[in-house]
């Protein structure tokens, strides 16, 4: 079977895009590949920016390589955090930080609808780049409720769900995320 890269050592992103792809290849995390990539997000989008991520990995190696990136887009922000999302606060992946920040940003404001997007870039072994791209409505909430997910999850009431990402199980979650939604786009346009 084929063998494809995923373009992250995210176990959480690894399995949902096993469970999706495993018939068609044989996934494969840049840690069992011994691939240390990381490129830097120049992109001004989240299609940009998988791209990059993507063929960072498939010009290393020549094989299929998949790769994602997301973020969360607030309306009443223009559409922040939105690219900055992971360093919106300053600090790479300080999610506690990024959290305060939105709320002080968000202070005194009552529109609050926002959404979380991700997009997914794959690049095949011939070099094809196909993307697809996912989203899901919600708005922020004005206090953390939840202890699940990661990120933004405990701020974002999810309109699907009716509850925030944070008190979402993770299965609740994946069959409304943006994410798995970007993925299904994905498997549609590879399997046609
Ligand atoms: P990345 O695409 O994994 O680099 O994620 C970018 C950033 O967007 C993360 O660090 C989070 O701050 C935010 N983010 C992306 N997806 C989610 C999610 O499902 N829940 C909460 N935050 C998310």
């Amino acid at each position: 079977m084929e063998k494809l890269i995923v373009a992250s050592n995210n176990k959480g992103k690894i399995a949902e895009i096993k469970a999706i792809l495993s018939d068609m290849y044989d996934v494969r995390s840049l840690k069992e590949e011994n691939l240390v990539s990381d490129p830097e997000e120049t992109g001004a989008t989240f299609v940009e920016n998988a791209v990059i991520k993507a063929k960072a990995v498939y010009e290393l190696t020549g094989i299929a390589t998949l790769a994602d990136d997301s973020g969360l887009v607030v309306d009443a922000l223009g559409g922040a955090p939105g690219v900055q999302s992971a360093r919106y606060s300053g600090t790479h992946g300080n999610d506690e930080k990024n959290n305060e920040l939105l709320l002080k940003n968000l202070d005194g404001i009552t529109d609050r609808t926002a959404r979380f997007e991700c997009a997914v870039a794959l690049v095949k072994s011939d070099g094809e780049v196909i993307v697809a791209e996912g989203s899901t409505e919600g708005e922020i909430l004005f206090s953390r409720k939840g202890e699940g997910g990661f990120g933004y999850d405990p701020l974002f009431y999810s309109y699907d769900l009716k509850k925030s990402f944070g008190m979402a199980t993770a299965k609740e979650k994946n069959a409304v995320s943006h994410r798995a939604r970007a993925l299904a786009a994905l498997e549609k346009k590879v399997r046609s």
